[in-house]
């Protein structure tokens, strides 16, 4: 058996309960790992309302992503290796099994804690800044939520690769953080208009969109010809109405969706792949690239870490410690 976070049907922070449950036990190519921490992120909420249900195969226990050691050698994974993964569902709990292809070492210098802000939010960063979104150095890319758990990932990211990055947020202090992280421009949402900011910053090639419907209309102006357009995120709502496919058109915008947890396991394996040979463990390693670390939970706290989240108060990613 083991412990792990389970809900009493689907509703606000309170259905959010520990509970003990069978340990799942690994199949073929699957590597048991005990978990050390885990991290939140905005799909765990809508899980735990009933508005994001895992995709088919999946842990219905909440939790995307993991850090922790292999319990049971499996190939070259040893036993007591310290690791981290994305999963499509099980991170809040002692124990998950995972794909041999999905385990990344963790760098030395990193606690499981600081690791657990990174596989979800990096590699989904990742993989919209780069395999998605092909972006080059020198280009202008618009990061919306920059203080995020991705939108902190994205802004390290780009300027590593020597993009330009404009970031908005919804407080000064936010800004501040951004800015800190590289960010070239921080606008304020909630103050000002970030459609004339990005005008004056001479429009964008990229726009990564977590907010969706509210900012169609802002996000067209500000993309330039041929611009890429990566909607990854509804959190501003999901019915456009009244749009005229012809503004798209005018500047041959690429308007591409993607969601990575429902990807095949093949998928995730290469993307993987491709993280840790373009060198992303080592920046960190070298603190080139630092997890962004907001504040951390044990998992009897996990109700309180999810009201966190849904007030948006944290710059950066809330770990579930799962050892205390
Ligand atoms: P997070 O750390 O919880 O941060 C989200 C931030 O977004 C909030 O703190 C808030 O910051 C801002 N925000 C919330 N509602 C907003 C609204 N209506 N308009 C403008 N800003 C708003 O989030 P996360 O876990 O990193 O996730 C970020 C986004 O990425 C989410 O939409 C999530 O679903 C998406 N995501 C997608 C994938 C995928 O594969 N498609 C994978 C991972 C995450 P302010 O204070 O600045 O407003």
């Amino acid at each position: 058996m083991m412990r792990a976070v389970t809900t009493a049907g689907f509703g606000d922070i309170d259905v959010l309960q520990v509970s003990e449950i069978p340990r799942p036990i690994p199949g073929e190519n699957e590597v048991l790992v005990k978990i050390h921490a885990s991290a939140l992120n905005r799909a765990d909420t809508l899980q735990r309302k009933g508005l994001y249900p895992p995709p088919p195969g999946a842990s219905n226990i909440i939790g995307l992503e993991c850090t922790g050691e292999v319990a049971e050698s499996v190939g070259s994974w040893a036993s007591g290796k310290r690791v981290m993964s994305i999963l499509s569902g099980g991170g809040y709990a002692e124990y998950a099994t995972i794909p041999s292809d999905h385990l990344i070492p963790i760098p030395d210098n990193l606690s499981y804690e600081e690791a657990a802000a990174i596989p979800e939010g990096w590699i989904t960063a990742y993989q919209i800044l780069f395999y998605i979104a092909k972006g080059k150095p020198q280009e202008k890319v618009l990061i919306h939520a920059g203080a995020s758990g991705v939108g902190t990932a994205l802004i390290q990211l780009a300027k590593l690769k020597g993009l330009l990055v404009a970031v908005t947020c919804g407080s000064q202090e936010k800004m501040d953080f951004c800015r800190n992280l590289g960010a070239d421009l921080a606008i304020n949402y909630k103050t000002e208009s970030f459609k004339e900011k990005i005008r004056d910053f001479g429009g964008v090639d990229i726009v990564l969109d977590c907010i969706g419907a509210n900012y169609f209309e802002d996000n067209l102006d500000a993309i330039n010809l041929d611009g890429r357009w990566i909607i990854y995120g509804t959190m501003g709502g999901h019915q456009v109405n009244q749009v005229s496919l012809r503004g798209l058109m005018a500047k041959r915008v690429s308007l591409i969706t993607t969601t990575l947890r429902s990807r095949s396991k093949e998928y995730k394996a290469d993307l993987i792949k491709e993280f840790i040979n373009d060198g992303i463990l080592d920046a960190f390693q070298n603190g080139i690239l630092k997890p962004i670390l907001y504040r951390t939970f044990s998992m009897e706290e996990v109700a309180l870490a999810h009201e966190l989240m849904e007030k948006n108060e944290n710059s950066g990613k809330i770990v579930l410690k799962i050892i205390s």
